[in-house]
């Protein structure tokens, strides 16, 4: 990894604006672009959607297929430095962009998060410095493992190793049979089949580390889940126990470490209740970008992941983020534009506006939408972020929000 520096409003040496580029165009490019453009950098994405939610704000959109050649290359020629918004994005395309220009993070560590087989591995490896293993589990790639899979993983999660997201790509079973039909209905794609464990809580943890193995770490989040998508994450003190928040940073860190990791990095725990009743903590997976979960970073820290993203790619310094609010993510889906609530008690059959203008009313809200063109149910539309002077002051402000928005109350 080159230790390059790329500062923010300079010219590189064919005269061109200092470029940062993004493979992929979905919100958290959006939000990266935005990060890398107020420091004064000149943006580049890539994604074929000619209204990507990221395409739509940067200066150069190149709109063609992840592995077009000649994509890539316009790619390469604009940018000095590349990263990437989603973990799917063919590792081909990151080794053709890391020959010419830095690209972060490498094609070999997004490899690794894009297959909950290989990702899986490294959790185990990582588990003897971490001391935090990831859920028993066993892959699934052909009928005779399928015969082989302990009893003892079930009632398990079938998930398929790669392309999986917000809970698609899984199948809860029961039973051997219920096992072998969920694997059938996935075209025997190969999978892991994890025990269904018994969540006391679920948690994240989002680390930035340079091309010098600098790292660090921001506080620790806690995430409520409704029917597989994150729903809202809370971060202040006393949301989660301190002991385990800092046992959940140092395995974040062991995980960056172990891979040479280069960017922002977030991986996700559960928190579960061991054999002698104390909580301890399951890795799950892992995400090589900012996560939806660390949306609360933007409002409520000195550094957010984005701007964190961008110095990481760009070589910047990288002081320890600090926390100066208490705060809570609220996830706004596509369904709000339909459901009923506080100025609109009927549900309705056309996309309508939430009511934002109440909600903006409310001291520290923070509105953030992508720019999506329509409202889907279960489409990710934009986050709000809460931040108060006290716990009790976001909670309250929070309760009202989600009031006025017609979703369930907090801790429901
Ligand atoms: P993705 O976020 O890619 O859809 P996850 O592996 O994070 O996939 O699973 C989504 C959610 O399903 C988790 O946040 C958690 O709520 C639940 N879940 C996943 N694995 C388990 C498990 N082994 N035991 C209990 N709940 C689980
Ligand atoms: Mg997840």
């Amino acid at each position: 990894m080159n230790l390059k520096t790329y500062l923010p409003g300079g010219t590189s040496p064919t005269g061109q604006p200092i470029t940062l580029g993004v493979m992929g165009g979905g919100q958290l490019g959006r939000m990266f672009v935005h990060a890398a453009q107020a420091m004064g950098y000149t943006t580049a994405v890539l994604d074929p959607d000619p209204a990507s939610p990221a395409g739509l704000v940067s200066h150069h959109h190149i709109k063609t297929p992840y592995t077009d050649e000649a994509g890539l290359a316009q790619l390469a020629q604009r940018c000095e430095a590349i990263t990437t918004e989603f973990e799917n994005v063919p590792a081909p395309a990151l080794q053709a962009l890391a020959a010419q220009r830095t690209v972060a993070p490498s094609a070999a560590c997004v490899a690794v998060a894009q297959d909950r087989v290989k990702e899986k591995a490294h959790f185990v490896d990582c588990a003897a410095i971490s001391g935090v293993s990831p859920a028993p589990h066993a892959v699934i790639t052909t009928d005779a493992s399928l015969a082989a899979v302990s009893a003892d993983l079930l009632p398990g999660i079938l998930k398929t190793a790669r392309m999986g997201y917000d809970g698609k790509g899984q199948a809860r079973v029961h039973t051997r049979e219920e096992l072998a039909a969920a694997w059938d209905a996935m075209d025997k794609v190969p999978c892991v089949l994890e025990k269904m464990l018994k969540l006391r809580a679920e948690c994240s943890v989002i680390v930035a580390r340079g091309a010098d193995g600098a790292t660090v770490s921001f506080p620790v989040q806690k995430n409520a889940h409704r029917d597989g998508i994150l729903a809202l994450t809370e971060v202040f003190e006393g949301a989660l126990d301190a002991a385990l928040a800092q046992r959940a940073q140092a395995s974040t860190v062991a995980i960056a470490n172990h891979l040479h990791y280069v960017g922002v990095l977030c991986v996700e725990y559960f928190v579960v209740e061991n054999a002698q009743g104390a909580l301890d903590l399951v890795v799950n997976e892992m995400a090589p970008r900012p996560h939806n979960s660390g949306h609360y970073t933007q409002n409520a820290c000195d550094i957010s992941q984005f701007e964190a993203q961008v110095r990481t790619l760009a070589g910047l310094p990288l002081p320890t983020p600090r926390q100066h609010s208490p705060a809570i993510m609220v996830n706004l889906l596509g369904d709000l534009w339909f459901e009923p609530n506080a100025v609109r008690p009927q549900r309705s059959e056309r996309p309508t506006s939430p009511p934002w203008a109440q909600v903006l009313a409310l001291p520290g809200t923070h509105l953030h939408l992508y720019g999506k063109l329509s409202a889907r149910p279960g489409r990710k539309m934009g986050h709000l972020n809460i931040t108060a002077p006290s716990v009790a002051q976001v909670r309250a402000t929070t309760a009202q929000v989600l009031e006025l928005l017609g979703l369930p109350k907090l801790g429901a």
